[in-house]
């Protein structure tokens, strides 16, 4: 038996593939896949050529949810026909990192659509030791298959801010207009902060991103955060970074009220380097904080905020599986915000 897939052979090489299906494992659970988002990671594969940490061809895509169709034997908890959805990393439970209970730094965890097939398939296979991780959830009565799919933006951003503790009336600057940054303003807005501003270049994004609960939006190519801040004596609580702007980045940090805390998120290309004013850092007791990827703690948590946040409404294009080559272009272009491949529902 085979999966229906689409696999990276290369860059700007995406190519139906068919997948062998592993056998059904005592502990192991078979699920059919209903959508499957285009992550950011995904598309620099494609775009970019793929890291060599991706064995080709690689079955992309970690951001999904589906209905189960078979479980093993020996599965406590779950049953055919249980709406689910899958951590993309699954910690290995037994490193230093993972014993501290930051299994999100566990160097040797199987990674979905890196080092093990991801979800861009009709069907996708949970191996016992993801069952066993806690890498699986059951969606809520209150949330769609949709929201589920896009359930590690959440537990991304809910690390992130679990990082900084943002506090009820707090002044939030979000940098970023992106499907994360717009994930970043409904949490920060369900934990009750106070005025969030958002700054972007791309004016569709930052509309699109602002409506979901910023006050304010700043174009930074007309007026750049600099001058802004100064015109308007704006000095933020917090800064959150969630595009690899890097001189934003360092004005944040000196933009912040004294005592105010500054989070990376974004990725950023290797030997990036921030300039850092020691002396104003020290005095003015700033913080900077890194956050990548979620917890098995923080994916479980997202999940049951789903029904509390509106993730579908990031869902700018929706393809059909066979259509993934136009799905990544379609993630390149100016008004989009998040794309997902859905799967033909089968029998
Ligand atoms: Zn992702
Ligand atoms: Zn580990």
């Amino acid at each position: 038996m085979s999966i229906r897939s689409v696999a990276l052979y290369g860059q700007h090489d995406l190519r139906p593939f068919e997948l062998a299906a592993p056998a059904l494992e005592a502990g192991g659970i078979r699920m059919r896949v209903a959508l499957c988002g285009v992550c950011g990671s995904d598309q620099r594969q494609y775009f970019s050529g793929p890291s060599p940490r991706y064995t080709l061809p690689a079955v992309l895509g970690h951001e999904f949810a589906g209905e189960i169709t078979e479980v093993g034997s020996q599965v406590e908890g779950f049953a055919v026909g249980d709406r689910v959805t899958v951590a993309p990393v699954i910690p290995c439970l037994n490193c230093d990192a993972c014993r501290r209970g930051a299994d999100n730094l566990c160097q040797r965890g199987l990674v979905i659509g890196v080092n093990y097939p991801g979800a861009m398939a009709e069907q996708f296979y949970i191996p016992p030791r993801m069952v066993a991780a806690g890498g699986l959830a059951l969606i809520p009565p209150g949330a769609s298959l949709e929201a589920a799919a896009l359930t590690e933006l959440l537990a991304c951003c809910w690390h992130g801010l679990r990082q900084v503790n943002p506090r009820p009336g707090d002044d939030v600057l979000v940098i970023g207009e992106g499907p994360i940054a717009a994930t970043f303003i409904q949490l920060l807005r369900l934990m009750g902060v106070g005025r969030i501003s958002v700054t972007g270049l791309n004016p569709f994004r930052l509309k699109q991103t602002a409506a979901l609960g910023a006050d304010a939006m700043l174009q930074t190519d007309q007026t750049p955060l600099r001058d802004y801040a100064a015109a308007q004596h704006y000095s933020p609580d917090l800064a959150i970074v969630a595009a690899p702007a890097v001189e934003d980045s360092s004005v944040a940090l000196d933009i912040l009220r004294p005592g105010g805390s500054l989070l990376l998120f974004s990725g950023y290309p290797h030997d990036t380097k921030l300039n850092l004013d020691l002396y104003k850092f020290h005095y003015a007791e700033k913080h900077i904080h890194g956050s990548v990827d979620a917890t098995i703690a923080d994916f479980h948590h997202a999940v049951r905020l789903l029904p509390q946040v509106r993730l579908p409404q990031l869902i700018s294009h929706r393809f059909p599986l066979e259509n993934a080559v136009e799905a990544f272009q379609a993630a390149r272009t100016v008004e989009s915000m998040k794309v997902v491949l859905t799967m033909p529902t089968q029998a």
